[in-house]
Parts: structure tokens; C-alpha cells; sequence
């Protein structure tokens, strides 16, 4: 009889514990989420980005290529990665609002003036009406010399917001291509001047360099580029909290 009891308490205490460990573990999943991505596990919280409006701008688009060499487009690689980086955001809870999803330009929307200047409106125009968090643009470079490379970021001239975004991204771009040690700057370009909210430009690489060039093309670079930007997105959303 001694026996049984012992074993029944036992059998108890093991019940209880596993109770407890599966409790701990529910608990643990809803709050955390493990990413892997390039050999690196991160906990990121879930939902973490919930509240926030992120519009996602791939550069150029339908007639317009943006710089091309080689039949590789500025505006395929531009919406590749903006598209990965969608996925992200969203998956942290992220509304994300993307000026195009497609390979089109944004002149089917009634506007008048030149072709450029109507696609850019347009694009402005979603932009504004998003009343988002943040803009992130996406573009590739080109130059005439061949040997210039890496991926650097801009940010709207005079907004501290975006200076601490874009210094941040660049430096997740630094750490994880491991390929650029150019610095973020602020750029002059006609849609960080006109937002309102925090605006940056990555220009991820030249297409001019061979090298880079085959880098662009491939879907896990970009996706290490758009890697780099989210993890980038969440450092500020949580340095804007603190
Ligand atoms: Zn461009």
C-alpha cells in the first residue's frame, strides 16, 4: 500500500511538472517568436511592430527600368526585396503599405504633367495617404566605373528620425552583407524632401560592378538585404518606445 502511494505521488509530481513546462512553453511562444536567418537565431517579440505603418517604396517600375546593365533592372531587383521585406514586417504585425507590388508604374492613376513627374506624384500620394510610421525606398545604383560598390543609405536632410533609422539600417547592412563600410548620408531626392515622416533611400548596390551585380540578382541576397533592413526597422521602432 506504502508503495502505491509513493508511486501515485510521483506520478503526481511528473503530471505537475509537465503541466508547468508546457504552461511555460505556451506562454513563452505567444510572446516570442525565434527567427532563423544566416546561421543567427533572433527572438524577436510577436507582433512587435503591431501599431505601425511602414510604407515600403520599390524605386521606378513598368516604363520606367530605373539603371540597368546587362537585362538586370533596377526596378525587378528593387521590388524583389521590398516584396521579402513586406513578408517580414508584416509577419511582426507591421502595416505595410507598398507604392507598387507588381512591375508597373503609378501613371494609371489620373495626374497631370511629364511621365516622371506624374509617376512621382502618384507615389507621393500613396505615401502621404498611408500616414505611416516610416518610408523606406528601395533602389539600385549605377556608375560609369565598374569598381565602385556596396549598399549605402540616404535619409531626408534635416530629420533626426530619419538619420537614426538610416544610420541603423546601414549598419545592420554593414553586420550582416559584411561587403560595405560606406556610411549612411543625407541625399537630396525629391521624395525624402517632400514626405512628412521619416524617409530613407537604400540604394543596395551597384549593378555597375560584375560582382555586386551577380549579388543582386540572387533571392537569398535579397533576402539578406531586406533581412538586414527589418532587423534595422525594429531596433528604431523600439528606440522611438524607449
Ligand atoms: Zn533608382
Amino acid at each position: 500500500m506504502q508503495v502505491t502511494i509513493f508511486a501515485l505521488r510521483k506520478t503526481r509530481r511528473r503530471i505537475f511538472f509537465i503541466c508547468t513546462l508546457v504552461f511555460l512553453l505556451l506562454t513563452a511562444s505567444l510572446s516570442w517568436q525565434i527567427v532563423f536567418a544566416w546561421r543567427q537565431a533572433v527572438a524577436v517579440p510577436v507582433l512587435r511592430l503591431s501599431g505601425q505603418t511602414v510604407v515600403l517604396d520599390p524605386g521606378h517600375g513598368g516604363y520606367d527600368p530605373g539603371v540597368w546593365r546587362n537585362k538586370l533592372a533596377e526596378k525587378a531587383v528593387a521590388l524583389n526585396i521590398a516584396l521579402i521585406l513586406r513578408d517580414y514586417l508584416q509577419a511582426t504585425g507591421a502595416r505595410v503599405v507598398m507604392t507598387r507590388e507588381t512591375d508597373r508604374d503609378l501613371l494609371v492613376l489620373p495626374t497631370a504633367g511629364a511621365k516622371k513627374q506624374r509617376d512621382m506624384q502618384n507615389r507621393l500620394k500613396i505615401i502621404t495617404d498611408a500616414e505611416a510610421t516610416l518610408l523606406i525606398s528601395i533602389h539600385v545604383n549605377a556608375t560609369g566605373d565598374s569598381r565602385w560598390r556596396g549598399a549605402q543609405v540616404f535619409f531626408k536632410n534635416g530629420c533626426e528620425g530619419a538619420k537614426l533609422l538610416a544610420g541603423m539600417i546601414q549598419q545592420e547592412l554593414g553586420r550582416i552583407l559584411a561587403n560595405t563600410t560606406r556610411q549612411a548620408q543625407s541625399g537630396d531626392y525629391f521624395i525624402l524632401n517632400e514626405v512628412q515622416m521619416p524617409a530613407v533611400l537604400v540604394e543596395t548596390g551597384f549593378i555597375s560592378n560584375p560582382q555586386e551585380a551577380r549579388l543582386l540578382i540572387e533571392p537569398e541576397y535579397q533576402a539578406k538585404l531586406a533581412w538586414a533592413i527589418y532587423l534595422a526597422v525594429i531596433k528604431y521602432v523600439e528606440q522611438l518606445e524607449t
